[in-house]
């Protein structure tokens, strides 16, 4: 067995940041022996990966969909994700609240932003969202409860560019706390194992960590 860095890690970062373990790609004794020392909080991209390891795993475990989610997946993981970082847009909400309305339940999401130079079909811009919010859509979304904010910053070694990204969504949190007002809106999801502890200095409270716990993929 092969020693995960997942307490060293732990020890590195506050109380109040919470570690995503990103499992993805990983087998289920990797996330059973990280579990170990009672860490719960685990990270799939890929929706049958994620549905798979829920079955064979302890149901005590909180689920993160960190990746892109396809509208016609969602009822595969309504029931029991536990966060989805990844709300990026109307469309893709919409049915997130209509999959956890037939649970019976609300599901916690982040609105995941563009942060990043590289260019990408995924994510929101801030305008986007205060349209979203001026259409009071936040109050049809009866079976969501938005969380907070997501980003990715650009791969790159310039950490000025990082850390200036990672400050862009920052600001973009403290924009829609002020809207949302909600004491509920509490979570900035930003920081992999490569720029955690700029995302940190930025603000993040939620890390969400791979290679550095697991090994590379
Ligand atoms: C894979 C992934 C991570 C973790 O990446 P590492 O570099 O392995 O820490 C974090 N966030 C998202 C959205 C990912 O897809």
């Amino acid at each position: 067995m092969i020693s995960l860095k997942i307490d060293e890690i732990k020890k590195g970062i506050s109380n109040d940041v919470t570690l995503v373990a990103v499992s993805k790609t990983k087998p289920i004794e990797m996330i059973q022996q990280a579990m170990q020392s009672g860490h719960l909080d685990f990270g799939e991209n890929k929706v049958q990966e994620l549905v798979e390891k829920h079955e064979a795993l302890s149901k005590d475990i909180k689920w993160h969909m960190i990746g892109h989610l396809q509208r016609n997946k969602v009822k595969y993981i309504a029931s029991f994700v536990h966060l989805i970082h990844g709300a990026d847009s109307e469309r893709l909400i919409n049915e997130i609240n209509k999959q956890a309305k037939k649970n019976n339940r609300k599901i916690d999401c982040l609105l995941q932003f563009h942060i990043a130079r590289e260019s990408s079909k995924f994510g929101f811009n801030i305008s986007e969202v205060e349209e979203i919010l001026a259409d009071n859509k936040l109050e049809v979304w009866q079976n969501i409860n938005i969380r907070g904010v997501m980003g990715m910053a650009t791969f790159t070694e310039n950490k000025s560019q990082v850390k200036e990204e990672f400050l862009q969504l920052k600001d973009y949190f403290e924009i829609l706390s002020k809207k949302i007002n909600s004491d509920s809106f509490n979570i900035i999801s930003m920081g992999m194992s490569g720029d955690y502890k700029i995302a940190i200095d930025c603000g993040s409270n939620m890390v969400r960590i791979g290679s550095s716990i697991f090994g590379n993929r």
